[in-house]
């Protein structure tokens, strides 16, 4: 499979501290990709590197064979690349379609004024958008009213509708139910591989039953990339968990 994604030796630094020291990730088209590793090992911090809410101290990005290591992250996102945060981040007054149709409002341009029939294929848009991620009944709730883990699939929606053509997710499972991670497993499972995926999850059994490659991140430095099969049982692996929990 081509890449989408290539980060080459980027690096992160914050004093004398290095968040990512050196990573090369290769995320190819229509991939399901996971990010792993113990806390403070550097996941979240690459996802911003790659999203471009925080800018690298060396290295490169490229993204869909353009150098985008520059660009802020609104510029990434026009071009494709969708963000989803620790946090689900929606306006809680508005109801879910309302969320939705904001999301693809901006990415059809946002600033210009739009007719009716724009308006009507917004509205349609988001609609099927809340059906594929499982939230159609509640369409004309209030966003603030739903649970967190419906705020979550909210957020998915509201992603998808930016026509993303990579998905950054971090940390999607934290704070749901068990049932709920299911849910989220469905959903993620079920998006069309024209979306690809770059997870960064601490739920294994959600990243096993995912992703197609696995890459383990510890103390900022990549220390096995491959096959969940393969990186489950790679002593690398054991050793960058066992030394974080002593
Ligand atoms: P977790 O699984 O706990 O979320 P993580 O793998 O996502 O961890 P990061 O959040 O990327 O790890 O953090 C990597 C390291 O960089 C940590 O030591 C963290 O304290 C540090 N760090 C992250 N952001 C900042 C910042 N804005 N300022 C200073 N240090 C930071």
């Amino acid at each position: 499979m081509t890449a989408l994604l290539t980060a080459e030796a980027v690096v992160r630094r914050y004093g004398s501290l290095v968040a990512v020291d050196r990573v090369d990730l290769r995320v190819a088209d229509g991939e399901r990709h996971a990010l792993i590793g113990p806390n403070g090992a550097g996941k979240t911090t690459l996802l911003d590197l790659i999203g471009g809410a925080t800018p690298v101290d060396g290295g490169r990005i490229v993204f869909a064979g353009r150098d985008v290591t520059r660009l802020g992250p609104a510029r990434r996102a026009r071009i494709g690349i969708g963000r989803i945060h620790q946090r689900p981040a929606v306006w809680s007054s508005l109801t879910a379609r309302e969320n939705v149709e904001i999301a693809g409002w901006h990415r059809a341009g946002g600033f210009r004024s739009m007719g009716g029939r724009s308006r009507r294929r917004l509205r349609e848009s988001a609609e099927a958008l809340l059906d594929r991620v499982g939230l159609a009944v509640v369409s004309a709730v209030p966003a603030g009213h739903l649970s967190h883990g419906q705020r979550r699939q909210l957020e998915i929606a509201m992603a998808l509708a930016g026509r993303p053509r990579l998905l950054l997710l971090d940390e999607p499972a934290a704070g749901l139910s068990q049932l709920e991670v299911q849910r989220l497993a469905e959903l993620l499972a079920g998006l069309p591989r024209e979306v690809s995926v770059l997870l960064v999850e601490h739920r294994l059994d959600l990243v096993y039953t995912l992703a197609d490659t696995v890459t383990v991140l510890h103390d900022g430095r990549l220390v096995a990339t491959g096959e969940p099969d393969e990186v489950r049982t790679a002593p690398a692996v054991r050793r960058a968990y066992a030394e974080a929990v002593r």
